[in-house]
């Protein structure tokens, strides 16, 4: 059977995310519940608000399974789906999964930033990337791995089965964060 990826669509971007992973070669399915939960091999949270998605996942019953979920399943978080990633969420400080070693400062590039396409630098080549309310990584730890870079800061980061990415690659061309998301998957399968 073909691996089952999720989304967590309680909030935010969901659907972006799931014409990503068609693009990307596979069916989302949207994740509401603990049993959509438990049908899933990995999970991408969107982008959005964390501090809303936070709320909405205690109001499910949801944030302990989700921890449970990413001690054995890759998740993959995309700029509010990072922050709830980070081991520590500042400016302000809010509860987060802790799946990943990561200090992260919600709108941290400031309202200059609210919404931009800028260059990254990934493993070592120019790629786009959409910032819009983006967090600022100020810290990744020594487990983690930096992908790409932003003006030197950590934009995109794996830390085992996990990945982060404080900007939006659901909403850029050709999925390629995705399909590589998926090979972490076959991965973790294997
Ligand atoms: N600023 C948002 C937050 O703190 C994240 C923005 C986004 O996901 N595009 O949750």
């Amino acid at each position: 059977m073909q691996p089952q990826v999720g989304v967590l669509a309680l909030q935010g971007d969901f659907e972006a995310h799931a014409r990503a992973l068609a693009r990307a070669g596979a069916k989302a399915r949207e994740v509401r519940t603990k049993a959509d939960l438990e049908a899933i091999d990995a999970l991408i949270i969107p982008g959005g608000e964390s501090t809303t998605m936070l709320k909405l996942l205690a109001a499910e019953d949801l944030l302990e399974p989700l921890r449970a979920f990413g001690q054995e399943k890759p998740i993959f978080g995309t700029c509010a789906g990072a922050i709830l990633l980070a081991s520590e969420v500042t400016h302000p400080r809010q509860d987060s999964l802790a799946l990943m070693d990561l200090t992260i400062e919600r709108n941290g590039y400031g309202r200059q930033i609210d919404s931009r396409i800028a260059h990254i630098d990934l493993q070592g080549r120019p790629a786009e990337a959409v910032f819009i309310r983006a967090p600022v990584i100020r810290r990744a730890g020594p487990q983690t791995n930096v992908l790409a870079t932003y003006n030197g800061d950590p934009v995109l980061v794996e830390q085992g089965r996990h990945l982060a990415a404080t900007f939006h690659p659901e909403l850029t061309g050709d999925a390629e964060i995705h399909r590589y998301f998926l090979s972490k998957l076959e991965s973790a399968l294997d």
